[in-house]
């Protein structure tokens, strides 16, 4: 789950990370009257969950509270990669000298923690890292022992700050380290953290990504979801308890099971296909979550052919079935399906989708060759 620059600045700052906290504002009025609780110069920065919102337009100055509103104006409707801004943070505005990049992300190969840091801060780390590599800065936290200061100085180093600063750039390394690791996120970033005139540190953007299979530990962070930012696909998966996620290919999953899933996914691969998404029913999956996540499935128009992989243990291939018959009455697709259901109830389930129109597979790279066909030819021949 994303979560929106200022929310991100408010958990941040419970760390102690130095930001300069603003308000958030839904009209040009609002941001006026918060422009005039801040006094002085302000930054107008439109509130999406998504990156490049500089360039976009989206981030701009105003010296004064009548400014703050018209830029407000400017910003608030506009269309960011997509995405309509409904909400804008105003916040006191600072003097730069310098932008830095700081972020922490996990290595999967080393199992921990990296934390990433670049002199070429206020650019995206993807293009730091694409063009310009040797600037980025990194070191590995061991997650028994935590951020240690030594690290954290000698990124600071690397990064050419000094005195004071490194100081400083400790205390925010390791408040963003604990940030990150406390909540369970998957990203914690502040780019630019600024040097300003003065010398001193400040962190004016920030931005957090947290693991949802750990938002049930933190009650309090689901709150913080932005439901105006998912997609109807998201939100109608997250709401059947489905674990679903988008790909660019053309062969629907449907599968129980993440390992399954992902084993699914290679096999479509191996054999030519592409899936067009990760789809994890779960386990023990009743009817009606079939048929929802077979809808969600069947509304992206890329899909030219389904592969249900179920095998059944806790999930009972009858009532898989069932949802793929509710599913195929309903929609009146003509997407070829193709089925390998094995397990609880295989004979049942067999028997109810006797008469429909599917494929049948008996093994996982069966199911997968039968799928990459029917994209082929439209039609489920097994
Ligand atoms: P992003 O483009 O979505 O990452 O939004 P940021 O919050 O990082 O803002 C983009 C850029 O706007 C920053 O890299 C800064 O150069 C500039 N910016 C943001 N806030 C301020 C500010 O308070 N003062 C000044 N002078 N520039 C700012
Ligand atoms: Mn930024």
């Amino acid at each position: 789950m994303n979560i929106h620059e200022y929310q991100a600045k408010e958990i941040f700052a419970k760390y102690g990370l130095p930001i300069p906290m603003g308000e958030v504002a839904t009209t040009p009025d609002r941001a006026y009257s918060a422009a005039r609780r801040i006094g002085g110069p302000v930054v107008v920065k439109a509130q999406v969950l998504v990156g490049g919102r500089g360039k976009a337009g989206g981030v701009k100055l105003a010296k004064t509270p009548e400014e703050a509103r018209e830029k407000a104006n400017a910003i608030l409707g506009m269309t960011i990669k997509g995405i309509t801004v409904k909400k804008v943070l105003v916040a006191p505005a600072v003097d730069i000298a310098r932008e830095i990049y700081l972020g922490m992300v996990i290595d999967r190969a080393k199992k921990a923690v990296v934390m990433m840091a670049s002199a070429a801060g206020g650019v995206d780390i993807e293009e730091v890292a694409r063009e310009t590599p040797e600037k980025i800065v990194r070191t590995t936290v061991d997650p028994t022992i935590g951020l240690r200061d030594y690290q954290a100085r000698d990124v600071a180093y690397g990064l050419g700050l000094a005195g004071n600063q490194v100081k400083e750039f400790v205390q925010i390394a390791k408040g963003l380290y604990q940030a990150f690791m406390d909540n369970d996120a998957s990203l914690a970033e502040v780019n630019p953290l600024v040097v300003a005139p003065d010398g001193k540190l400040l962190a004016i953007d920030a931005k957090m990504n947290l693991d949802d299979s750990g938002l049930f530990r933190h009650p309090g962070l689901d709150d913080l979801r932005d439901e105006n930012e998912e997609s109807a696909d998201e939100r109608d998966a997250r709401a059947a308890g489905l674990n679903y996620i988008d790909l660019d290919g053309n062969i629907g999953c449907l599968v129980n099971g993440a390992g399954l899933a992902m084993a699914t996914m290679d096999a479509v691969k191996l054999f030519g296909g592409e899936p067009a998404n990760f789809l994890d029913i779960g386990g023990g999956a009743r009817a009606d979550k079939v048929a929802t996540a077979l809808r969600i499935i069947l509304r992206d128009p890329s899909v030219k052919a389904v592969l249900v992989n179920i095998f059944g243990g806790i999930t009972r291939v009858d009532e898989v079935a069932r949802g793929v018959q509710i599913a195929l009455e309903e929609t009146g697709t003509k997407v070829p399906f193709v089925c390998r259901l094995v397990g609880t109830n295989e004979a049942e389930g067999r028997k109810m989708l006797a008469g429909a129109n599917v494929a049948w597979a008996a093994t996982l790279s069966e199911a997968a060759q039968l799928a990459a066909r029917a994209v082929q030819t439209g039609r489920a021949e097994g």
